[in-house]
């Protein structure tokens, strides 16, 4: 299975784009022997990376990934770096142990990325003041005592709000109520993992816009690259949607491409009037729903778009047409603030499967996949990256317990009727929506 450069499209319309220039690692353009590669330096290469450097310290361990760091979905994410997840519906007491593995899962990505942000100084906007879930119409509304129930039954720290008290908060009267959920963080996507991949363990040498076209097994295992072979003893393929591309979990992994847009910054008077937080996140309790923020750096943000788009960014003109969805949405919330513009946006794709389950473990001999999560990725991919290289490497955890039980994924049918149900899909996702969106 081979890949070629067109397979590797990016753009600059990401989280990256508000910060200041990067200086990017160069390409790899000479042959290589290491011991380890990891390919994809999204927030499961870089903890995986991480975690084989500590692990071989005097092995060489090479982090190669086709794009610039920060330009894949571990930097155009919404920032909810999630410690409790959401499980729509009623709560199931026969599944209350897989919820407990799931938020184990999610603690763990949580604290070691506390852990790294503060040992290396990380600025990324992190805020560890949890999240708010919101509903603003019936179904959601509705949810938002489902949610209740499980949070109370799992004892996990919560505070409900009436509409009023989430006004209070947040500025908006849209939602008629509201939980804030006490642990998670939020964050700026693409600060996160540029910081991440700028403090790596010097046993790590990181390569970018260096795509791995092709991989052969056999003793050692062989990457072709443009310019550059790479031998190698075991591969890590921390390529999430993309694994398809090298011949792994092709009808099992697709990617979902999602859109939103932010403000300008916001003058002191305008955010003066907003509400009592400073910054603050809000899922909806509806899946369709808006994924809202004002983050650290005085911007609204709001996501509110999900497609089946074989796994592409918007172009320009796409992603101008769906501002337009942005802008009702971001309206209906903040009628005082009409006058304020987008000032930019931006599109993402994120890997999710059928069954909304998340891989891990071998794949081949010698090679490893993790990936997955559904749109929940930046605590989880943390998580399971760290624990592949634990798991590659031959060490056991009960992390690796926890991430080995993820269910098997069901298997994605090829087109036309991938089309069908991918349409049918997003359909469901939306349905009953109402002013959630
Ligand atoms: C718009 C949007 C909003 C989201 N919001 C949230 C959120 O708020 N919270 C949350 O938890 N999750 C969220 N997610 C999901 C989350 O971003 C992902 O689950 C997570 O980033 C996946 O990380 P990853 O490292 O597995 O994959 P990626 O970040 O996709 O990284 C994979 C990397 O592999 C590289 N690669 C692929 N193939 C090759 C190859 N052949 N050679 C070299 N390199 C290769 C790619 O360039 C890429 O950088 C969101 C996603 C999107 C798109």
């Amino acid at each position: 299975m081979t890949a070629s450069d067109i397979d590797f499209p990016t753009d600059r319309h990401g989280w990256a784009e508000l910060l200041p220039a990067r200086q990017t690692r160069p390409p790899l353009e000479t042959d290589h022997r290491a011991a380890w590669a990891v390919i994809g330096a999204g927030l499961t290469g870089l903890a995986c990376a991480r975690r084989l450097a500590a692990l071989c310290p005097d092995g060489e361990i090479l982090l190669l990934d086709a794009r610039e760091v920060g330009q894949g979905a571990s930097g155009r994410n919404s920032g909810f770096a999630v410690a409790v997840s959401h499980f729509p519906g009623g709560y199931s007491a026969k599944e209350r142990h897989n919820y407990a593995r799931v938020n184990r899962i999610n603690k763990a990505g949580l604290n070691l990325l506390n852990d790294q942000i503060l040992e290396h100084g990380i600025s990324c906007q992190w805020s560890a003041a949890g999240f708010h879930h919101g509903a603003a119409d019936h179904w959601a509304a509705n949810e938002c005592g489902h949610f209740k129930r499980y949070l109370e039954a799992m004892e996990i720290a919560h505070t409900l709000l009436d509409g009023e008290a989430m006004a209070a908060r947040l500025g908006t009267h849209h939602y008629r109520a509201g939980i804030h959920v006490h642990d998670g963080a939020l964050l700026q996507p693409a600060a996160l993992v540029r910081g991440l991949a700028d403090s790596l363990p010097a046993n790590v040498r990181l390569f970018e816009r260096s795509p791995v076209l092709a991989l052969e097994t056999g003793r050692p295992i062989r990457l072709r690259l443009h310019n550059a072979m790479v031998a190698t003893d075991k591969v890590v393929l921390a390529t999430n949607y993309e694994a398809g591309k090298l011949g792994y979990l092709r009808r099992r992994i697709l990617g979902s491409t999602l859109s939103g847009s932010f403000t300008r910054r916001l003058s002191g008077d305008e955010r003066a009037d907003l509400g009592e937080l400073d910054q603050w996140g809000l899922l909806s309790l509806h899946g369709g729903g808006a994924t809202v923020r004002l983050t650290m750096d005085g911007r609204l943000s709001l996501r509110n778009t999900a497609e089946y788009r074989a796994a592409a960014l918007l172009t320009g003109r796409q992603l101008a047409q769906r501002q337009v969805r942005h802008r009702a949405a971001f309206q209906a919330r903040f009628p005082a603030l009409q006058h304020v513009p987008f000032e930019y946006g931006w599109s993402g794709v994120e890997g999710i499967s059928r069954n909304e389950t998340n891989y891990f473990g071998r794949q081949d001999n010698g090679v490893y996949f993790a990936g997955g999560y559904n749109g929940s990725g930046v605590t989880r991919g943390t998580a399971f990256g760290t624990a592949l290289a634990d798991y590659a490497a031959g060490g056991q955890s009960s992390l690796i317990g926890d991430c080995l039980a993820s269910a098997p994924g069901q298997w994605i049918p090829p087109r036309p009727f991938l089309d069908i149900a991918a349409a049918l899909a997003i359909r469901a996702r939306f349905k009953d929506v109402g002013r959630d969106r």
